[in-house]
């Protein structure tokens, strides 16, 4: 038996430890002595809670522990590493301090107006309130970055139907998470699958097929693959490498954070050809009209046509005018290329949302930084100083929930209740 005598636990309780044999007769006859002396079994996440509320951790410190019990990928333990550490509370208490500064300078001003105060101290307390404000602002437009590293970062996998989306995401899953079938429009929901790619956890996300549609649950599908397309960090634009003109249809959303992926080159008559160059210099080998399904504006397409607008200029993603640049041939039957998305996807992600400076992880501290902007913001506004105090004082409040230093009674059962039993 290990004994912890208080304050110096991990809870900051006496806290006294058991080794014992695993099995489940000695358990259970340990647990029974123990209920006979009035002990019961931890709730989720009750010692992380007795040691926030006994002062050893603050609110991040705690949410970082549930992250760490959770973290799938290597980031993301990292990331849950980073705030156990303190490192985003020293940044919350640092600005706590400044402001608590600032606000007792402005209640100085208040209660002695008719002291001799320095003139220039309202300006310093509204340089100084401008400066906190505009620093919370740049630490919140940060692309959500710890936030999805938190949760995942969404790839939507769009593109016309048949073009091979459901089997690309098999291929990635390497199991049958979604069912392919050659009839177009199988896929009329979102398939979800989760993936770590170069540590980083990846939500890899199947659409409907993009295309009209009379079907109304398909309508439904389209609308729905439109919209993750819309709210993805990264879209896989997947199209038949025999029908270079459905890459228009990555249009839409022009910009780097498009990938263009040529499928089914094993069904090119040259692959080689292809893979040099194979937007440009692609090779029609069997494609013929069939192969190639309408597009979105109804249009038949035209199948290749080596002088038509899908002509794209090289260099991955889009140029600058945002046409469609060059694409990655692979094919999800054979695997072929897949592995080069793959890295060329990492890579992406990697460049995205390695994290340098520490960024808020949580919707909950987001909520609270935007309240203390805006209490600060209306506090420069205020014309009477007492306005302009209340206005700090609330912005104070509002920092001081994420760590918790200020009662956040209301917020304990929310926070822990997501913990597992034993931390
Ligand atoms: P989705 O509608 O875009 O999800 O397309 P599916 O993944 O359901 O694929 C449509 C059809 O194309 C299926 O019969 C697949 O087996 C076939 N297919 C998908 N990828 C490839 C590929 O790389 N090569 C070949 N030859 N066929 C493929």
């Amino acid at each position: 038996m290990l004994w912890f005598p208080a304050p110096r636990s991990a809870t900051g309780e006496d806290v006294a430890e058991f080794h014992v044999h695993g099995s489940r007769a000695v358990l259970s006859a340990i647990m029974e002595v123990l209920r006979h002396l009035g002990l019961r079994l931890a709730e989720p996440g009750e010692f992380t809670r007795r040691a926030f509320l006994n002062g050893k951790l603050d609110l991040l410190q705690a949410e970082a522990i549930a992250d760490l019990a959770a973290a799938e990928t290597e980031a993301q333990r990292r990331q849950a590493l980073r705030q156990l550490d303190g490192e985003l509370g020293a940044l919350y208490h640092g600005w706590r301090q400044r402001l608590t500064r600032t606000l007792a300078h402005l209640e100085a001003a208040i209660d002695f107006p008719d002291e001799d105060l320095p003139p220039e101290i309202e300006d310093r307390i509204l340089g100084e309130t401008e400066g906190l404000a505009g620093e919370i602002e740049r630490h919140l437009a940060d692309g959500h970055r710890g936030e999805r590293l938190r949760d995942g970062i969404m790839v939507a996998i769009i593109g016309p139907p048949n073009a091979g989306k459901s089997s690309l995401i098999n291929k990635i899953a390497r199991r049958d998470a979604v069912i392919t079938s050659p009839i177009a429009g199988t896929t009329r929901d979102i398939v979800e699958v989760a993936v770590d790619l170069q540590g980083y956890p990846v939500v890899l996300a199947d659409t409907a097929g993009l295309r009209d549609s009379d079907d109304v649950v398909e309508q439904e599908g389209l609308r729905r693959a439109l919209q993750r397309a819309e709210e993805a960090e990264i879209r896989l634009f997947v199209f038949d490498a025999r029908c270079p003109d459905q890459v228009q249809g990555a249009a839409a959303w022009p910009g780097p954070d498009t990938i263009l992926v040529a499928n089914k080159v094993d069904l090119l008559r040259s692959p080689e050809a292809a893979r040099k160059d194979v937007m440009p210099g692609l090779d029609p080998g069997i494609h013929g009209d069939s192969a190639c399904t309408k597009r979105m504006d109804g249009r038949d397409t035209p199948g290749l046509d080596t002088d038509g607008p899908s002509r794209a200029p090289p260099g991955g993603g889009h140029d600058k005018s945002g046409a469609p640049g060059k694409a990655l041939p692979i094919s999800a039957l054979t695997g072929e290329g897949v592995e080069g998305l793959l890295s060329a996807l990492g890579e992406r992600v990697s460049q995205t949302y390695r994290i340098e400076a520490p960024v808020l992880t949580r919707a909950r501290h987001r909520q609270s930084l935007e309240d203390a902007v805006l209490s600060l913001r209306r506090g420069l506004g205020a014309t009477l100083p007492e306005l302009r105090a209340e206005d700090l004082r609330l912005a104070l409040r509002n920092l001081g929930r994420i760590t918790g230093t200020v009662d956040v009674e209301d917020l304990l059962d929310v926070i822990f209740r997501d913990f597992c039993i034993g931390k």
